[in-house]
Order: structure tokens, then sequence, then C-alpha cells
């Protein structure tokens, strides 16, 4: 094993630039000449022509019918929930293994996060284990699915795609049917990965983007909202601008709105990252193949590839273990970051933070293994530019 350690370190220090970060933003494109133009002309804030661009930018790229530009992504998955009408004391199916932001979404809906297992094709959910469980688990009353053992109405799911990696999607979508339960996209990770063909985030009922500064694209900070339905789009519209009713002067608003509106300057920078999207994905994987080469011969751990169905952007790469040691992994770590190269577990399991300990769960164990086996490294579109 501590061959593996020392293999390990050695490849990333001769391949990586120094002070490699994990990701970080290329913005190289129009970005100054499109923000400028919203300092000179003072179109800065929550009205604009870059948000409708961006707007219909985002759903050009995705194939999905509507886009709402929000603020971030975590509100953008807070809307979807309520969108799916995820009400308090509704249990929501999320993986363990996720940013903390999909649990947070749920909970900012009074509604209990559920844990769900991974799957070590995708390390997104597995639909033939959780198909097993849910079969078991929940019982059907008045076109809802109850969970046996809490009583709790069990009202959505949402799929990660993890590291931009798809999930499974086809069965999983027959799952949540059989069992009426809305299924949501967390495509925060997945802008340009395709499932079958397909862009992710135009399967579920509704999904989400997420334009953070270490994401795929940034808007320095933002979120979007995708769906296919018209009716729902408008909704969404109009509940994350204030719910207000178009008047010349009056300031009317007819229920509780949300002011998650991502401002125009945001949106210029939006308009000139996705213009240089598919470059962003050429480079990363084009990332990913010359790390699954230089790590192909070595003992003890692999690179993680795309699953068969899917076109992958390769947001962060990933190295895994064969077998999951969380020792081994610390030493990568503490070595790799000592020496400037940034490198990161997968987060903390969800179901062990403090806030979320006593949320149902099912058998964890993939979800487990993927924390004892896995490493993030560099995976920037312009990494080996520097
Ligand atoms: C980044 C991310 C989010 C949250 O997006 P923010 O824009 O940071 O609020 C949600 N889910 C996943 C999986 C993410 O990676």
């Amino acid at each position: 094993m501590s061959k593996t350690v020392e293999k390990t370190f050695q490849i990333l220090k001769e391949l990586l630039p120094n002070g490699a970060s994990l990701h970080e933003p290329s913005l190289k494109g129009r970005e100054l000449s499109y923000v400028k133009e919203c300092i000179d002309t003072g179109w800065v804030s929550s009205a604009g022509s870059y948000v409708n661009r961006f707007e219909s930018d985002l759903a050009a790229i995705t194939g999905v019918k509507h886009a709402i530009a929000v603020v971030n992504g975590t509100a953008a998955l807070h809307i979807c929930l309520k969108y799916c009408g995820v009400q308090a004391a509704d249990e929501v199916l999320i993986p363990a293994v996720t940013f903390v932001a999909t649990a947070n979404a749920v909970s900012y809906c009074g509604a209990v996060p559920h844990f769900i297992d991974s799957s070590m094709e995708t390390l997104g959910v597995d639909p033939i284990k959780l198909g097993i469980y849910l079969d078991r688990i929940l019982i059907k009353k008045g076109g809802y699915s109850f969970n046996k053992e809490t009583g709790r109405r069990v009202k959505a799911c949402i799929a990660v795609h993890t590291y931009g990696h798809p999930v499974d999607l086809d069965p999983l979508i027959d799952i949540c049917k059989a069992h009426y339960i809305d299924l949501i996209e967390d495509a925060a990770e997945s802008l340009g990965s395709y499932y079958k063909g397909r862009h992710t985030g135009g399967f579920g009922d509704v999904s989400s983007l997420s334009f953070n500064g270490n994401k795929i694209v940034t808007t320095g900070g933002g979120g979007a909202i995708l769906t296919n339905d018209s009716e729902i789009a408008s909704q969404i519209k109009h509940i994350t601008t204030t719910a207000k009713l178009p008047h010349v002067w009056d300031f009317v608003h007819d229920e509780v709105g949300y002011n998650f509106r991502l401002p125009n300057i945001n949106s210029a920078l939006g308009c000139a990252q996705l213009e240089q999207l598919p470059g962003f994905i050429e480079k990363k994987r084009a990332n990913a193949l010359k790390y699954q080469e230089a790590f192909k011969d070595v003992d003890g751990i692999k690179v993680f590839c795309e699953p068969a169905f899917a076109r992958s952007n390769y947001w962060l790469n990933v190295l895994l273990l064969d077998v999951g040691s969380i020792e081994v992994r610390n030493l990568i770590l503490k070595k790799t970051n000592e020496a400037g190269i940034m490198t990161r577990p997968v987060w903390v399991l969800l179901n062990k933070l403090q806030m979320y300990k006593d949320c149902p769960k099912m058998d964890l164990t993939t979800a487990s293994d993927i924390e004892a086996r896995l490493i993030n490294i560099p995976s920037s579109a312009r990494l080996f530019e520097m």
C-alpha cells in the first residue's frame, strides 16, 4: 500500500503544474466586455437583457425547454422541491454521497432527508438497490407512498450526477413512477454531461444547475432551474422574482415570493462562459484521458471512467483505491496537499453530519466504500496550460 501512496504522489507531482487547485474558473472569453457593458449602461441588477439571454442559452444547450436563472444552486434546489409539492414532514430521498446543499434544500422545506446508497459504476444513486429497498419500506395510500416505519410521505427523490457522471436514469425514472415519487435531478456538477445522448437535467420533473466559482461554468455565484413544463416554468419565474404582478406602478404580490433572481451582471458573465462550454468540456475530457493513461499501470489505484451509457464532463476527476482504507486515503491527501497539490476526499457522508445523523437511511455499504476509496484530483479546464 505504501507503494501505491508513493507512486500516486510521484505521478501527480510530475504531471501537474505547481500549486494546481481542484477546480478554478477560466475567464478568457468575452466576460470583460459583457460585464463592462452592464456597468457602462447601468444594467447591473435585477433587470437587463443578459438574464433572458442566459436563460435561453441554457435551454438551447441542455435541450430542456425552460431555464430560470437564480442566485445559486441551493436556491434552485429549494424551488425544485417546492414545485414538486414537498411539504413539512415529508421525506425526500437523497444520496448520502453529495454536497451538503442537497440536504439543506430539503430542510428549508421543513422536510426530512432520507439517505440512499450509491453505485460504484456511477458514484450516484443505485436504482436496483433503491428499488428493492422501496418495495420493502413503502406503503401506498391515496396516490402517495408512505414510509411504513416513520409514517411520513416520501414525496421526491433527488438524483445527483456526482462529479459530472450521469446516474442510470431509465430504471430510476421507472422506480420513481411506480412509487408516485417525483424525480429531481441535481445537475449542479453535470452541465455538458449526457445520458444516452440526451443532456442531463431534462429527465427529472424539474432539475437544478449551479454556477458557483468551482463549477463547469461560473457566474460568480448562480444557479438555474430547468423544466420542460411551460406552466411550471412561469410559476417558478414568478415566485423567484418576489411574486409581483405586472403593473405600471403598483406593488401587488400575490403570494410569499423569493428574491432569487440572478442579477444581470452575473448573467453577463454566464453568457460569456457558455460560449466557451464546448471548449471547456473538450479540455476536461482530455484531462481525464491524461490521468487514465498516467495511472493505467499503477497497482492499487485507478482513475474513475464514465459509465458506458454516459458522456461525462469529468467535472472533477476521481482516483479510486482498489481497496478502501481511510488511512491510505489520508496519507495520499496529506502528502499531496503538503506539496501544494490540491486533492480532496469525498464529502463526509451526510448521514454522519450532526444535523442529519438521526435521519432515516438505507444500508449505505457502497457509500462508505466510496468514502474510503475516493480522492478528487485537480481538474480545471486549463489545468495543463498553466
Ligand atoms: C455546488 C452544488 C450545489 C449547490 O450549488 P451552490 O450554487 O453552491 O448553491 C448543490 N448540489 C451539488 C451536488 C453541488 O455540487
